[in-house]
């Protein structure tokens, strides 16, 4: 981490805007700007984690919460057909922001594997 601001923290600062769909105290979920499905929504936690390679146990709860907020916006936007949950991790899992997040990709047959 070079101690600069990562782009979703400026989303979670306000400080650019975002399409929300829902927000807590814990987390935020907003809409992709560059969408890979009909749906695609990313959640993230408030609280600054660079990866899902940084969590650490006392997160237990949170990944929870994170989990199932994607299922809820997934209610929230009608994917009642199914949906796909993804967590890039690190380069090689093709993670570009360095803020935990979870895609949530929808309105569309997804295939196996991916790229
Ligand atoms: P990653 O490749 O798993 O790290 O996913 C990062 C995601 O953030 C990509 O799908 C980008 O399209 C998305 N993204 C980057 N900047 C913004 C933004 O300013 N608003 C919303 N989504 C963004």
């Amino acid at each position: 981490m070079t101690g600069e601001k990562t782009i979703f923290k400026k989303i979670i600062d306000q400080e650019i805007p975002a399409e929300i769909i829902y927000e807590d105290e814990l987390c935020l979920a907003f809409k992709d700007v560059n969408p890979q499905a009909p749906t695609h929504v990313l959640v993230i936690p408030k609280r600054e984690i660079p990866s899902m390679a940084h969590l650490k146990s006392e997160d237990q709860e949170l990944v929870g919460h994170l989990i199932l907020t994607v299922g809820e916006v997934a209610k929230i936007l009608g994917l009642e057909n199914g949906y796909r949950m993804i967590v890039n991790t690190g380069t090689e899992g093709g993670q570009t922001v360095d803020h935990l997040h979870l895609h949530l990709l929808g309105g569309r047959a997804m295939s196996w594997p991916p790229g």
